[in-house]
């Protein structure tokens, strides 16, 4: 696990050093509380930090309180490193957010199991953070999550003038799967084009599992030509073999539909809407097929809802 060492004294920080890289953590070490606020901003700071409480620029104190009020990470443990160490000296530095103290001069033995005890909860908080977040079958975004992400990406297109696409993925005939392989069979399927499909994707896209057998795909600053591009390696990504389950092997293929966004008013309803309309010709017209949908109108709701209706009648 990341540590973050933020200490001005040379002599005490070396001794920490050597201590903390003792015990198998990865070591960031600092010399001032500015450098450690770059640190602890970001959302991928380390989730363990031991800060010194008199540092030249933010104290450990300060760090503390702009830690819970200002970074972008998930959540860090915060041990405050002290030569204070009066009841109220304590209860402020608490106060201010921190999790645990260590008094200085530090003891090695009572600093290691702080700090172990630190990472329990930093562990217990990313477990529940992944089971709050992930679909429990395929690890993929769960449905809330990727539809915050749509929604969040909508509202950035609209304000820098991009575009978002969209993709709706619904596997072929999954009940009839289901039913001849049975549940565990049913779930392989699901697992494995879950991954095939995510394969195909850029690192900045977002896959979640939107339904039973449906997957919500956004694709920030896509066109048109892009969201087609990837829904057809999708579709040939899912049908290009086999899949393994349990008890048997079986061919699966996806119906994709597709749209994309853009527009001052872009509105992550509507995109599903259409989407969800080209999902169903792609259906209609045999399966196994991706069907685009002109872009979402930056107008009217109502011209939307217009456009996805004679969709659904063509
Ligand atoms: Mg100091």
């Amino acid at each position: 696990m990341r540590i973050l060492i933020a200490e001005d004294d040379p002599t005490t920080l070396l001794m920490l050093e050597r201590a903390v890289a003792s015990w198998r953590y990865d070591v960031v070490s600092v010399r001032d509380g500015n450098s450690a606020w770059e640190i602890l901003r970001s959302a991928d700071s380390p989730p363990l930090a031991l800060l010194d409480w008199m540092m030249p620029a933010f104290s450990g104190v300060e760090l503390c309180r702009k830690v819970r009020e200002e970074s972008e990470a998930p959540f860090i443990y915060l041990v405050l490193l002290t030569g204070k160490v009066t009841t109220q000296d304590i209860v402020q530095g608490m106060e201010a957010g921190a999790d645990d103290y260590v008094k200085k001069p530090f003891d090695r033995q009572e600093l290691k199991v702080r700090l172990r005890a630190g990472q329990r909860i930093v562990e217990l908080n990313e477990t529940l953070r992944l089971h709050a977040t992930r679909d429990s079958l395929t690890g993929l975004w769960n449905r809330r999550v990727i539809l915050d992400t749509l929604a969040r990406e909508c509202v950035r297109a609209a304000r820098e003038g991009t575009r978002v696409g969209v993709i709706i993925a619904d596997l072929d005939h999954f009940k009839r799967a289901n039913d001849s392989l049975g549940h565990r069979g049913g779930d392989a399927v699901l697992v494995e084009a879950a991954r095939r499909m995510s394969r195909v994707l850029r690192s900045y896209d977002a896959i979640g599992r939107y339904g039973g057998e449906e997957f919500l795909i956004v694709l920030p600053g896509c066109d048109a030509a892009c969201t087609e591009t990837v829904a057809q390696r999708m579709r040939q990504g899912v049908q290009e073999r086999e899949v393994e389950t349990p008890e048997s092997r079986i061919r699966i293929t996806v119906s994709l539909g597709a749209v994309v966004g853009e527009g001052s008013t872009i509105n992550a309803d509507e995109l599903i809407r259409i989407a969800d309309a080209a999902l169903y010709r792609a259906k209609r017209g045999g399966r196994n097929r991706v069907e685009m949908a002109s872009s979402a109108p930056s107008g009217s709701s109502s011209t939307a809802r217009a456009m996805a209706l004679r969709d659904e009648n063509c």
